[in-house]
């Protein structure tokens, strides 16, 4: 049980980080939830949250692009002992048309924000005498797509800082680790499979099946659910020298 300690998710007000936040705080964590709006529903959704497994839940704004941000985040928070580096975005694009703003949002977002949160949450497990950090990287920090260069080199680079960050804190009882999931069924996931049926002109199992998942051997989506349940596991006493690795969550895509 988590029972007592705090966890960070950043861009948890909505799929993956918002499954995982809901996921810890059932294993009993108090959470922060952040995004970058300050909008009542996203207090709401920490507030409900909070109801619903009876841990102490906040929402606070800070945006993961800007290093004084996330360095606030957890500062603004008082206490971390588990970080999860979750936010992210994606620009799809080839090498030569790749707008530079693009590229630097998604390094600042996808990449440096781990950086920033990660260097103000260790003295803060130092002092509590435990953390774990948990990044959310992907089968794209492990394998490579055309047209994704900022969202694979960023992906990457996650899971270098995760090896760094590992061996910094190897002798402390801190863990670091990268989670790398395949295609996981969010809301924005869901909401691309209309379009693509078109597209295709296929039915929704078919379009799922056969152009979505094309390389994900189990020819299933990974759940929220189950990133958050493997987070979960990172942050138990099983895992405790589990530490500077990924686990990946790709029904076998790295595998091929
Ligand atoms: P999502 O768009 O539902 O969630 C992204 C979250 O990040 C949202 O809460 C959003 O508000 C937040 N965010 C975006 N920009 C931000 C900023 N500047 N500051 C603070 N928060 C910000 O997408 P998701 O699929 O849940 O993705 C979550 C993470 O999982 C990302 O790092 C993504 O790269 C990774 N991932 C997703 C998949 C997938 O198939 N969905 C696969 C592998 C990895």
């Amino acid at each position: 049980t988590l029972k007592g300690k705090t966890a960070i998710i950043t861009g948890s007000n909505s799929g993956i980080g918002l499954g995982v936040a809901r996921e810890l705080a059932r294993a009993g964590a108090n959470v922060v939830l952040n995004s970058f709006t300050d909008r009542p529903e996203d207090h709401k959704l920490a507030e409900d949250l909070g109801k619903e497994f009876g841990v102490v839940a906040r929402y606070i704004k800070a945006d993961m692009s800007s290093a004084e941000e996330c360095r606030a985040l957890v500062e603004q928070a008082g206490i971390c002992d588990i970080l999860v580096n979750n936010a992210g975005i994606q620009y799809v694009s080839p090498i030569d048309k790749f707008p530079a703003d693009k590229w630097n949002a998604i390094i600042a977002i996808n990449l440096s924000s781990a950086f920033h949160t990660t260097a103000a949450a260790l003295p803060m497990m130092r002092e509590a005498g435990w953390g774990r950090i948990v990044n959310i990287a992907s089968a794209h920090g492990l394998t490579a797509s055309p047209y994704k260069s900022a969202y694979v080199a960023a992906k990457h680079g996650v899971v270098g800082l995760t090896k760094v960050t590992a061996l910094e804190t190897a002798e402390e009882p801190i863990t670091c680790n990268a989670i790398c999931p395949g295609y996981v069924l969010t809301p924005l996931v869901e909401a691309q499979i209309p379009d693509q049926m078109k597209t295709h002109n296929m039915g929704r199992e078919e379009v799922i099946k056969k152009v979505m998942l094309e390389r994900q051997p189990s020819r299933e989506f990974a759940t929220v659910e189950q990133l958050g349940g493997t987070a979960v596991f990172l942050c138990s006493d099983a895992a405790a020298q589990i530490t500077g690795t990924t686990i990946s969550v790709d029904g076998g895509w790295t595998a091929l």
